[in-house]
């Protein structure tokens, strides 16, 4: 900072519950979706260009770690948000959705950039027109290649989905014929 002033810090709002002196309680649900929204690990899948602007969003200036993100993972067991960015080829189609399979839940999906998108400009017979082609996508995030912060507001987008997500959607059959409109188990 060019100035001496101290940048205001921020803390996580605390979730609704009821209070009082020396006491809060609130649902368990909203406890859990405070933890898992703010350290959602991803599995950065970069093919092409998109992977450089994730690679500056990871970067200090843009600094993701401030979202809890900061540790990607190649594993995908290991691994809450798969983002895909960059082109997807139609051979490269079943290593994303082997990879996803592979992810435990609950597992979220952010497609960067217009490749992964809807294909981008590459129309053509070798791309795949989007990767929910194969398997399902929670946010995407528009652009060529889109700029970090378009990532890191894709990521507070997934974020709110996954505070406010019941602990049963994954159990639910609209969740369920959802995988199985995919083919996924
Ligand atoms: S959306 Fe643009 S920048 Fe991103 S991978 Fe495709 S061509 Fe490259």
């Amino acid at each position: 900072m060019s100035d001496n002033r101290v940048p205001e810090i921020k803390t996580v709002a605390a979730p609704d519950g009821v209070e009082g002196a020396g006491f809060f309680a609130t649902s368990l649900e909203k406890v859990v979706g405070i933890a898992r929204a703010n350290s959602l690990w991803p599995l950065p899948f970069a093919t092409s260009c998109c992977g450089i602007e994730f690679m500056a969003t990871m970067g200090s200036h843009y600094d993701i770690s401030r979202f809890g993100s900061e540790r990607p993972s190649f594993s995908p067991r290991q691994a809450d948000l798969l983002m895909v960015m960059g082109t997807i080829a139609k051979k490269m189609a079943p290593i994303v959705k082997q990879v996803y399979e592979q992810m435990a839940e609950p597992r979220w999906v952010l497609a960067m950039g217009a490749c992964a998108s809807s294909g981008g400009i590459f129309d053509s017979y070798s791309v795949l027109q989007g990767i929910d082609r194969i398997i399902p996508v929670d946010v995407y995030v528009p652009g060529c290649p889109p700029r970090p912060e378009q990532v890191l507001e894709g990521l507070m987008r997934i974020q709110e989905l996954a505070k406010n997500e019941s602990l049963r959607r994954r159990d639910s059959p609209e969740y369920q014929a959802l995988l199985a409109s995919y083919n996924i188990k």
